[in-house]
């Protein structure tokens, strides 16, 4: 390292902007600059983040530095009790330096540096600027995603025949979304080699280093590269499928990688548009795909934003259970689907969107969890994990309990739609037909009870009237009552 007097500033990188050409290191100099990364005792603090998590996040992070190092920067990599705490601690050394980072992706932790004097320069790490975020939101009625996703498609010029959508639609999920065929011949996914770091940090979490997660740029491109490959062109119709037999099905995988920064979502987007021009790519497939990446992903950042702070408190259905049992421990539940989601998480730290909307969100919402208590798990857990990933998420689309800020109607649904779009219900012991019995399925007697007692928030909702409808016409509701009283009590000792 060079003389600390020739050192003119400190850059302050967090573990989720780990990028060498993007945030702060676009105005890096190797001469001048001093690049510091910062793990905190809270952020490894084993009751806190899942030892998957933590993995990624910080095998990442010491790749990253080694890469800096290679490319010529002079670097720290502190542990401290607190990020403040670290930075302030680098400010003693060098003092005198002004310190320089990117605008934060969490309201606390651009709170905290704004608290000492940080002085920012744009997050681009996302494709829309809050302020044109805001500018979309302020003209809405409701925020529909739809809505913003055709805004962005225009405005990037993504996937359109002049001023009207390539293929003529803007949506193709009527060709999408469709179950596993049985016997599906699998495409294996990519195994990351391990090197020294990924064991050193492996050890020190007194956990396997796993081959699931790459931990640099250049495995985070390699999976890129596998994806529009091998998986492309099948993503899009098998987006919403389950399967006890595959956790990844044609998922992409790259959600960690653009959420920590080692892969940025432009780049991402013309690689898939060079893909399909190519020729091999259904449109459905491809639309699909990008549709995740300009649509929800920069709308859920978006909305995390523009919704504010607080949002993350609310609870408008009054929610009050405890995190139920199951959600760590998956031998605390016979339900099979939750049964073999939990053991996927606990292996990887991952799922695909619908375990997470339509089996983990929904339980919660069914069995009436405190939103927050659920919120801290997701927050937690999951390896692509931030908070402006999970705030939205869960308040607003899993949990309802923004009261309808976000989402028309609160996703729920009983045991048909888990056995439609998986293989989980071959062999469970409950039957997702049955409401009422010892072997109804928890998620269809929850259901029903769930409409019911909230009746006076949905029944009047003009987009659940069928729903509502159906509740009408149930000859056996109070028997279905007493079952949702003992799988409630069950789900709270983990016996259901
Ligand atoms: Fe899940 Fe119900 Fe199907 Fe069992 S029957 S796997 S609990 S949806």
């Amino acid at each position: 390292m060079p003389h600390p007097k020739s050192l003119r500033r400190i850059i302050y990188i967090p573990f989720d902007h780990l990028n060498l050409s993007h945030g702060a290191m676009r105005y890096a100099n190797k001469d001048e600059d001093l690049i510091v990364l910062v793990e905190s005792q809270r952020m490894v603090d084993p009751s806190v983040f899942s030892p998957q998590r933590l993995f990624f996040l910080l095998s990442s992070a010491r790749h990253f530095q080694l890469e800096l190092e290679k490319a010529g920067f002079n670097t720290r990599y502190i542990k401290a009790p607190t990020t403040v705490e670290g930075i302030k601690e680098i400010q003693r050394e060098f003092e005198g330096l002004q310190v320089f980072a990117a605008v934060q992706s969490s309201f606390r932790l651009q709170a905290s540096l704004e608290s000492i004097g940080v002085k920012f320069c744009e997050n681009d790490f996302f494709l829309t600027k809050r302020t044109l975020f805001r500018e979309w939101a302020e003209s809405q009625k409701s925020f529909l995603m739809e809505n913003f996703y055709r805004k962005q498609r225009a405005r990037l010029n993504v996937l359109m025949d002049g001023a009207k959508p390539l293929g003529g639609q803007w949506n193709f999920d009527k060709e999408n979304r469709e179950p596993l065929p049985k016997n599906y011949a699998w495409t294996p996914y990519l195994k990351h080699s391990r090197d020294t770091i990924d064991e050193e940090v492996a050890t020190s979490l007194g956990i396997e280093a796993r081959d699931v997660w790459a931990t640099t740029r250049h495995g985070a491109l390699e999976q890129l590269q596998n994806f529009l490959e091998n998986h492309f062109a099948e993503f899009g119709r098998y987006e919403d499928a389950m399967s006890s037999e595959n956790w990844a099905v044609h998922h992409s995988l790259l959600s960690p990688y653009l959420n920590n920064g080692l892969l940025h979502p432009e780049e991402v987007i013309e690689a898939a548009l060079k893909k399909f021009e190519e020729g091999s790519i259904p449109i459905a497939s491809c639309e699909a795909f990008i549709r995740q990446i300009i649509g929800w992903r920069e709308y859920i950042n978006g909305m995390y934003w523009h919704l504010g702070e607080k949002y993350k408190n609310q609870n408008e259905l009054a929610s009050s259970r405890k995190l139920l049992p199951l959600f760590n421990d998956p031998s605390k539940t016979e339900m099979n689907c939750l049964k073999f989601i939990v053991s996927d998480i606990d292996e990887r730290g991952w799922v695909h969107h619908i375990p997470r909307l339509m089996v983990l969100s929904n339980i919660a919402l069914l069995a009436e969890v405190e939103p927050q208590e659920f919120l801290t798990w997701m927050r937690n857990t999951f390896v692509d994990a931030s908070d402006w990933v999970m705030v939205p998420n869960v308040i607003g689309m899993g949990m309802h309990a923004d009261g309808g800020q976000m989402m028309t109607k609160p996703y729920v649904s009983g045991g048909a739609y888990i056995s439609k779009m998986s293989n989980y219900c071959t062999g469970c012991k409950y039957d997702p037909k049955k409401r009422t019995g010892e072997d109804a399925c928890p998620f269809t007697t929850l259901y029903w009870n769930f409409l019911d007692a909230n009746s006076e928030n949905f029944s009047k909702n003009h987009r659940m009237a069928q729903q509502y409808a159906g509740l009408k016409r149930l000859s056996d509701f109070p028997d279905v009552k007493e079952r949702a009283h003992q799988v409630l009590a069950g789900l709270e000792k983990g016996k259901i």
